[in-house]
């Protein structure tokens, strides 16, 4: 059994992916060829936003867009401790202060009141000029918009949706990514939409931004990568990537619904036998993670590894408590609902391809570990 099974569904899609990397091989435009442009227009289309900028990776899209936001030292930009690294590591790349504020316990997303609390704390103490937050969309539900837009807005900050995990999912009958002014995500291999290395993707509706990332992408450039305008990256991506992409976007409203079959099956069967996560009305979660909660995991954990089964923590320890971002003076106790969930949470193999069999063993070695 596998964690997240790709081979199964390269089966469906292996002969048009052959057919459009010929035509690459053919054509020879590697770096932004014709296929990057059709990538950035077709999901720009799916998720309903204005441009698309197709990048090197889910990291190079978080700091492409905090560059294009002159995002720098002396500034902060709010996050939560309880998130893949990548997310808190741009704010420092590009010289600013991460500050944290704690997840809600049921969808390990940003607690909007406590991010309201922090917002006014940091604005009162005047030692950074707080700029932005980027809310997180962990394991592909989406964070609360509605209330960080306006928190956003009351205090004229920027939002960036850190979408790494939810491409392909809604918030309130819209698609992920064009919740905020600004939106990143992976296609990491094992990310809900995957190509075969790294990749990712800008989305926003300003024009104004649209163009600061394309000169972004191209270290900078004003009227061609020989005459540069302001600092900027190797940002692009691959076009070879993006004929995976296109190719996978024909099943993926497919796997999609799939994803969410095996996620009700999981969660009517382990209801009451460890705590299953909680999805919020008029949400739609792309379901990247299937992560349950329990006091024991360390002996549910190894009940299953050692039948050969996989499972993974998402994420042991979280980033307030790294050594990567001590010099940030936080301590252990100060958010106790990352800290608490760190300890608790493990997640199960969730693909769309996961059959009822081997997901029943699983459910069966959970129940038997936890007796
Ligand atoms: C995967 C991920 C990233 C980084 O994406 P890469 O493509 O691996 O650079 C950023 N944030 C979150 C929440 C992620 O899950």
């Amino acid at each position: 059994m596998q964690f997240i099974d790709l081979k199964t569904q390269q089966k469906r899609v292996r002969q048009d992916i052959e057919d459009r990397i010929k035509k690459v091989l053919d054509h020879g435009q590697y770096i932004l060829g014709p296929e990057g442009r059709e990538l950035e227009e077709n999901l720009s289309n799916f998720v309903g936003t204005k441009y698309g900028v197709g990048v090197a990776s889910g990291t190079d899209a978080l700091i492409m867009a905090l560059m294009a936001y002159d995002v720098g030292p002396g500034d902060a930009i709010i996050t939560t401790p309880f998130t893949f690294v990548a997310t808190a590591e741009v704010i420092k790349l590009v010289g600013a202060t991460p500050v944290f504020v704690d997840i809600e316990p049921d969808t390990f997303n940003i607690d909007t009141k406590k991010l309201e609390d922090t917002i006014k704390t940091v604005i009162e103490e005047k030692k950074l000029n707080l700029k932005g937050i980027i809310p997180v969309d962990l394991f592909g539900q989406a964070a609360d918009y509605d209330i960080i837009n306006k928190l956003a807005n009351d205090n004229d900050l920027f939002v960036l949706q850190d979408a790494c995990q939810s491409f392909g999912g809604e918030y309130k009958n819209k698609k992920t990514c064009s919740n905020a002014e600004i939106a990143a995500t992976s296609f990491f291999p094992a990310k809900p939409l995957g190509c075969y290395g790294d990749g990712g993707m800008i989305f926003t509706n300003s024009d104004n931004v649209y163009e600061k990332l394309l000169s972004i992408r191209v270290h900078g450039q004003g009227i061609d990568k020989y005459e540069n305008v302001r600092v900027g990256i190797n940002g692009r991506m691959d076009t070879i990537q993006s004929t995976i992409l296109l190719s996978k976007m024909s099943i993926f409203e497919d796997e999609i619904e799939k994803r969410q079959e095996v996620a009700k099956r999981y969660t009517e069967k382990l209801e009451g036998i460890v705590s299953v996560p909680h999805i919020k009305v008029d949400n739609l979660s792309a379901w990247a993670q299937y992560s349950v909660i329990h006091k024991e995991r360390e002996k549910i954990i190894k009940h299953l590894q050692e039948q050969k089964l996989p499972v993974a923590v998402y994420y042991p320890i979280p980033l307030h408590l790294q050594k990567a971002f001590a010099d940030l003076d936080y301590k252990s106790g100060d958010f106790p609902v990352s800290e608490k969930t760190a300890a608790e949470i493990f997640s199960l193999p969730m693909h769309p391809y996961l059959s009822e069999t081997d997901q029943d063993i699983i459910v069966e070695a959970i129940t038997k570990a936890v007796k």
